[in-house]
């Protein structure tokens, strides 16, 4: 690990400007992911600023019935909230399905969301990879690619997005809030917070320099059964191969939103309609676009297979 100076921030707009100050600063959270990136050189920040002191671990209900989640709040205290267990069971479960006991009791809301990619040429600094230093070129392109994305890929990078609670919150038409350092607040779809590939995999977010999250909101609860389904190689204590998060109605209407497909979390408003007619339509729509190699081509069905399980246990439960 390279030497870094360390400083806790006393207040938010503190925190952004000094990080907007400095481009070697880099703010940290629980620091589940970021420290082990620095272990690994992979992230070499010459300057932490911690944001745990800020008063941002707080939850309450909005004026339009809805939930903000502090961006610190800690996934473990996040899943347990009788609110989001009772209005958002989908988000708890999603939690619950990631990572450890350990690792959750200190991941926050905002460093989930920002969380990097597991692609393992990401984490292999021998290995050329754009997402680490642009234009160094792709690994996993003509490599082993179980893990990675079948849609919404380019021919720079073709990594997947970790994180569980973000297909939830994607499934929860979350919105993520923010602080800027010129003191405006900036509300973001969470729809439009992550990005996909392109040219410039490097750039995961629509977040500027130095912006901090401060939380994230939920609208009002829609109902619904709420299902979490999370496919992976072992029964815990590893990351996605696919999820589906549903929200389902009692009329078979309802939301869709996949993990492990794509750079962000997948969902599409004309897969959704077609949800009553069951997991085949649904999975032609939300993956028609996709474009999966022979290592990972079984990710198609099983989104569907999935979703059909999601589909079952949901007419079960209504
Ligand atoms: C062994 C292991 C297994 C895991 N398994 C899973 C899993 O199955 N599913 C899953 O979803 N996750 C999993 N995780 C990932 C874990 O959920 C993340 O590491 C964690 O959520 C990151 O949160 P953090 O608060 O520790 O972030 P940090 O490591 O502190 O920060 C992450 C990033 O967010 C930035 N950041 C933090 N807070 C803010 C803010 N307020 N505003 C702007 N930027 C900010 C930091 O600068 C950094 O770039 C696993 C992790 C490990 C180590
Ligand atoms: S898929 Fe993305 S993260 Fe993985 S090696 Fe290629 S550029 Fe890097």
């Amino acid at each position: 690990m390279k030497s870094f100076t360390y400083e806790r921030a006393v207040s938010v707009r503190s925190a952004a400007i000094a990080a907007a100050g400095n481009p070697q600063a880099k703010f940290i959270a629980g620091g589940t992911n970021l420290l082990d990136l620095m272990k690994l050189q992979i992230e070499a920040p010459g300057h932490l600023i911690d944001v745990n002191g800020l008063g941002l671990d707080k939850m309450e209900k909005t004026s339009d019935g809805g939930l903000r989640i502090g961006a610190m709040v800690r996934n473990t205290d996040l899943a347990a909230h009788v609110d989001v267990r009772r209005d958002y069971g989908l988000l708890s479960r999603a939690l619950l399905a990631g990572a450890s006991g350990q690792l959750r009791n200190k991941a926050t809301t905002a460093g989930n969301l920002l969380q990097r990619t597991r692609c393992p040429y990401f984490y292999d600094t021998n290995m050329p990879c754009n997402k680490r230093q642009p234009g160094a070129g792709c690994s996993a392109i003509g490599g082993a690619t179980r893990q990675h994305a079948v849609v919404g890929a380019s021919d720079a990078c073709i990594a997947t997005h970790p994180s569980d609670m973000a297909v939830a919150m994607r499934a929860l038409d979350a919105t993520v809030e923010t602080l800027r350092p010129d003191g405006q607040q900036r509300r973001i779809p969470i729809a439009d917070f992550h990005r996909l590939p392109g040219n410039t995999p490097h750039i995961e977010t629509v977040l500027e320099r130095g912006e901090l999250i401060t939380a994230v909101t939920l609208p009002a609860p829609i109902g619904g059964t709420h299902i979490y389904r999370k496919v992976r190689d072992r029964a815990s204590y590893a990351f996605a191969l696919v999820s589906v998060a549903a929200v389902v109605q009692k009329d078979g209407t309802g939301r869709v939103a996949l993990g492990g497909v794509a750079h962000k979390p997948w969902r599409m408003a004309s897969a959704e309609a077609v949800l009553p007619q069951g997991a085949k339509a649904t999975t032609a729509l939300l993956l028609g676009a996709a474009r999966p190699t022979h290592e990972n081509e079984f990710k198609v069905a099983l989104v569907e297979r999935t979703l059909a399980g999601v589909l079952n246990q949901a007419k079960g439960q209504s």
